[in-house]
């Protein structure tokens, strides 16, 4: 039994905590910050034995350091970033296996916001941390990728079971359903998500995790196979990677 909290830090982005207290295991994915992960581990009287990273930007890897000086945990990133993040104790790659406490995590590669970057999918609990590749109802900039590579990337976390829970690494899903219903007005799942996520931001809430069933239906980055959105775009016909490439567009110019 995993449970997670979703930890709010620096300007918008989410720092998350998994603690398996059976096995003693307690885990922090991409924490940007140190002082916010040491106020949760502090009130629960936890003890962090492992820290992941997604990716070398300094909102996801700032509070290692620090919380490396407090406990030693074992810090754990992508192979392909093995030069960007300093001090990993262990690096994985595509297809790799490793075991947290109950929990087989599954790695995948996807390139595209940045040219090593990684997803954890804890495979027993379903929990999918994604860094910035997904975001609920949106995808990270493509920084350091082309389209074609973020639409594979898209695809592999796009083919995990439908309960798989997305926790990742922003708070930017009031932004990207405004451009969502832009593209895509008349799209159900899109609407009904809508709602949800008001009723979440009025409360001041997050809005994540949603179930990766939701994002398959309402997210339009991982929606560019469907033939409503390629005519939307004037590609009727063209390739999903072509389709990709011009919603990443419309979403970079937009103003909403
Ligand atoms: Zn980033």
């Amino acid at each position: 039994m995993v449970e997670v909290h979703v930890v709010p830090a620096l300007t918008d982005n989410y720092i998350h905590i998994l603690h398996d207290a059976a096995h003693g295991v307690t885990v922090v994915v991409d924490p940007g910050e140190a002082a916010p992960v040491r106020a949760v581990l502090a009130e629960r009287g936890w003890r962090l034995t492992h820290i992941l990273a997604t990716h070398h930007h300094g909102d996801h890897i700032g509070g290692i350091t620090n919380l490396r000086a407090d406990s030693h945990a074992m810090l754990i990133g992508p192979r392909a970033e093995i030069d960007r993040i300093p001090e990993m104790d262990a690096t994985y790659g595509e297809g790799d296996l490793f075991t947290l406490g109950s929990q087989t995590v599954r790695v995948f590669d996807t390139p595209g916001h940045t040219r090593g970057h990684c997803a954890f999918f804890f495979e027993e609990a379903r929990l999918l941390f994604s860094g910035d590749t997904l975001f609920s109802l949106g995808c990270g900039r493509l920084f350091e990728g082309t389209p074609a590579q973020m639409w594979d990337s898209l695809l592999k976390l796009r083919a995990l079971p439908g309960d798989t829970r997305l926790y990742c690494g922003h708070e930017y899903t009031a932004s990207n359903l405004r451009f969502a219903l832009s593209i895509d007005p008349e799209n159900a799942a899109l609407k009904a998500r809508a709602e949800e996520v008001a009723a979440l931001r009025a409360k001041g809430l997050p809005t994540i995790p949603p179930r990766l069933l939701d994002e398959q239906a309402a997210n339009p980055f991982l929606r560019a196979d469907d033939p409503g959105l390629a005519a939307h775009f004037g590609l009727a016909g063209a390739s999903p990677a072509a389709v990709f490439a011009a919603i990443r567009k419309a979403k970079d110019d937009f103003r909403g």
